[in-house]
């Protein structure tokens, strides 16, 4: 294990010493009585670290575990996982949903191994600079397999932070992420940065949860900016209202790619045809969808999910599609397109 780093000291401290003094013992007593035991936390393998927190971004916890668990025993190292058709990668997030997070983190894993020679940054700037990694990916890396003092937030954090240093976040928040990152840099225990930030996510996710924050036997109270206010808030906010407004999910496009990949899992190598492939993926598909399936595929193609061929006289060739081309050709010259897994 490499030596705990620490973040520049930063200017402007918004919270008081002894405020954050309280809330560091609070939480850090909270969390060694209530950690679950979960199997990202016994590693300190910064890959294994990489796909949890891949699978973590929409999953739920309980449902990740099992395709953790499967996954490392099918791609136990970036090695592995770099050198690995792209067609059993995507085969193997089957189930997880979102696609092109596996798609996504083959891409990181290919660099590692290319440009790094198979070792992972431990900075968070190094870090951050590897292809599919963001702030707070970055920040999960540098903090759980590195144990350095990385400050970073996720829904979860952000709303645990801001309701203990600002006040509710409900109806709305009050205030924007360039102030409560600062908050999350203060409050991480020198040396501590792995446990602190685990207890974070566990607290935002068993504790100080969006709708039912568990404020009577919160060990934050006497610290907490948003105590008791924040029952009243939640209660006056009328139920379903803070859901996202989506388009309905059945029928959408992002539907029909999940079937498409869904489809061509199941297909052998040399993939489907579009008719095959619209037949596959509803069941009253016509000829005259073939343009609308071919808009589909080439999404599909742009994020590296899916390869398409043009059969000419029993030979395959490459068939490029460009972006935003939904065919154009007849349903003659679009029969002869097929579409397969990378
Ligand atoms: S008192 Fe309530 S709102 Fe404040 S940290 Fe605890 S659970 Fe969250």
């Amino acid at each position: 294990m490499t030596t705990p780093r620490r973040e520049p000291a930063i200017e402007n401290v918004p919270l008081p010493e002894e405020k954050v003094d309280a809330i560091q013992r609070g939480l850090l007593g909270w969390f060694a009585a209530n950690a679950r035991d979960l199997p990202w936390r016994r590693t300190r393998d910064p890959y294994a670290i990489l796909v949890s927190e891949v699978m973590l971004q929409q999953t739920q916890v309980d449902r990740v575990i099992p395709f953790y668990e499967r996954w490392l025993d099918q791609f136990p190292d970036v090695t592995a996982l770099a050198y690995a058709p792209t067609a059993d990668v995507i085969t193997a997030w089957a189930g997880l949903g979102y696609n092109r997070r596996a798609v996504n983190l083959q891409r990181t894993a290919r660099f590692v191994v290319e440009e790094r020679g198979g070792v992972f940054p431990s900075d968070v700037a190094d870090l951050l600079a590897l292809p599919g990694i963001g702030p707070y990916t970055s920040g999960a890396i540098a903090a759980f397999a590195f144990e350095q003092d990385a400050a970073f937030i996720d829904t979860n954090m952000r709303r645990v932070l801001h309701r203990v240093a600002f006040g509710p976040d409900v109806p709305d928040q009050l205030r924007h992420d360039r102030e409560v990152i600062p908050v999350a840099r203060q409050c991480v225990p020198p040396g501590r940065g792995w446990e602190w930030n685990q207890a974070l996510i566990e607290f935002g996710a068993l504790q100080c949860t969006a709708r039912k924050p568990a404020c009577l036997i919160c060990p934050l109270r006497p610290e907490c900016a948003s105590y008791p206010v924040i029952l009243g808030a939640l209660a006056s906010v009328p139920r379903g209202s803070r859901k996202k407004t989506e388009s309905p999910f059945e029928g959408s496009n992002r539907f029909y790619r999940g079937r498409v990949i869904d489809a061509l899992r199941g297909a052998a190598s040399a993939g489907l045809s579009l008719q095959e492939l619209g037949a596959a993926i509803k069941p009253d598909f016509t000829d005259e969808e073939l343009a609308w399936l071919l808009g589909v595929v080439s999404g599909l193609v742009r994020d590296g999910l899916a390869q398409t061929a043009r059969t000419v006289a029993e030979a395959e060739v490459p068939y490029d599609i460009a972006e935003g081309d939904t065919g154009g050709g007849t349903t003659g010259d679009l029969a002869s397109v097929r579409v397969r897994l990378p």
